[in-house]
């Protein structure tokens, strides 16, 4: 695990001249296909491409680093982000063959802040689960012991970070697909508030939901990347011209009189007993430096799980009706009709989860059950952010696990979907509100499993999310 770099450590290596960008780049890649075949954490490594960036910019080094954040930093996307004459699969053999022309937008700004892309990560099939075994090509296994998840949807994503094999990487979280990875994995992942960082380029699976985002082994590094991803973009409507901070100066670890609160609802029933220790553990450490501890409460926590499997699955049923074989990826040709071309392609591309989805969404939007469900469940949305309202004129952040327990066994939930929809009990309810999170680690299980500790905070108050993470970090 020991030998990833920071992003600090990478540019004083380059600033003295003691490694050029193409030798750190090799390495990034030798390492991630050293250990593509234990950990399945990529579906494209791309060698090429990346070793010819890094060879551009080798004689420009110097003058890179004044201008250029992430100059000669290798990082890795989920492959569901478009990269333009790159592969982007989306964990599913319906876009086995996909190549994008155009790049999102996440991935132009890497590359304008001199990040180097050296390749595409394992993900559950369309982001749709939390263990990366939905993916259409195997699953990824967990860095810290392989027969456990990396947990998902962005497991790959997670693993390359926890890997060692770059210092940050992109996931997309629609109900917790970065918080929970990096939970499991025992690094930070941060959920911005919906709209800090445009969507452009990343394929939807639930647009009222879905937000892009960094891992990193640390906080200054998370917020280095979110520097370089946050901002509004002309191509995504839903992106926000609120200002953007600048998120490392803001990480003085300084907590003192900072209210965090804590709401019971979220350290109930189902929660593991070792979670709940170490996550109270981290909350009082920040008592300890100064913070106020605030009881707060979020009473609609009971219903979170059957609205976000309501909400999710009715926006993924419409977004995914583009993938009907006639515009992207797959065909299947043997059809005598168009809607038997549609039915036949749709059947053999998609896998199991996202058909369960694509039904369970349609069924909920149907004329008769639309208002017995899907408006119910938008109700009891706009109740939630109100829950969150409220809690926020008592408290600063908000701190719970990150997930009920730490890791599990590859295989152990596999056959028993609603076990693992309740494992995103603490994350969901934090993309259907919009607000920003970040799951920090605050130690380990008895079997040496990491555990990660999610502070929340209010709609664009990232860069003091960060530095209630940084002095946790501490
Ligand atoms: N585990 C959740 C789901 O299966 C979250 C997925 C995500 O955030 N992409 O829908």
């Amino acid at each position: 695990m020991a030998n990833t770099n920071t992003i600090e450590e990478l540019h004083k290596l380059y600033a003295a001249g003691e490694a050029k960008p193409s030798e750190i780049i090799n390495r990034a890649l030798d390492r991630a296909e050293a250990d593509n075949e234990r950990l399945n954490a990529y579906l494209t490594i791309n060698r090429e491409g990346a070793l010819k960036q890094a060879a551009a910019l080798d004689a420009d080094i110097q003058a890179a680093l004044k201008d250029k954040p992430l100059a000669g930093i290798p990082v890795v996307v989920k492959d569901n982000m478009c990269t333009t004459g790159v592969r982007t699969t989306c964990g599913s053999h319906i876009l086995g063959n996909y190549v994008p022309p155009y790049n999102a937008t996440v991935i132009n700004q890497l590359e304008a802040a001199g990040a180097i892309i050296i390749g595409k990560t394992n993900l559950d099939e369309f982001a749709m689960g939390g263990s990366t075994e939905n993916s259409g090509f195997g699953p990824a296994r967990n860095p810290i012991n392989p027969d456990y998840v990396p947990g998902g949807s962005s497991g790959g994503s997670a693993v390359a970070v926890a890997a060692g094999h770059v210092p940050i990487s992109l996931g997309s979280d629609t109900g917790g697909s970065i918080r929970q990875p990096a939970s499991f994995c025992g690094i930070v992942g941060l959920k911005p508030t919906y709209g800090r960082v445009s969507r452009f380029g990343l394929v939807a699976f639930a647009s009222s939901l879905d937000q892009i985002g960094p891992f990193a082994t640390n906080v200054k590094d998370a917020a280095r990347a979110l520097q370089a991803i946050a901002g509004h973009d002309r191509h995504d409507a839903t992106s926000s011209s609120v200002a953007v901070p600048d998120f490392a100066s803001a990480l003085t670890g300084d907590v003192k009189g900072l209210r965090v609160g804590v709401p019971p609802e979220c350290f109930g029933e189902g929660l593991d007993p070792e979670v709940k220790a170490r996550v109270e553990a981290g909350i009082q450490s920040l008592q300890a430096r100064g913070a106020e501890i605030v009881e707060v409460s979020l009473p609609h926590t009971k219903y979170v799980i059957a609205v976000y499997y309501i909400i999710a699955t009715a926006e993924a049923s419409s977004n995914l009706a583009r993938f009907d074989g006639v515009r992207y990826g797959l065909r299947v040709e043997e059809a005598r009709t168009l809607s038997e071309m549609y039915r036949r392609t749709r059947d053999a591309g998609f896998g199991a989860e996202v058909k369960r989805r694509i039904m369970l969404g349609t069924f909920v939007l149907s004329s008769g059950y639309y208002d017995a469900y899907y408006e119910k469940a938008q109700r009891v949305r706009t109740m939630l952010v109100n829950d969150f309202a409220e809690a926020f004129k008592k408290c600063d952040v908000i701190a719970t696990p990150t997930a009920p327990t730490p890791a599990f066994k590859i295989g152990e939930k596999s056959d028993d979907p609603l076990a693992m929809y309740l494992g995103d009990i603490y994350t969901v309810t934090i993309n259907l509100t919009g607000l920003p999170a970040v799951s920090v680690p605050c130690g380990a299980s008895s079997a040496g499993l990491p555990i990660g500790l999610q502070l929340i905070g209010n709609h664009f108050d990232e860069a003091r999310l960060l530095n209630v993470a940084y002095a946790l970090e501490q």
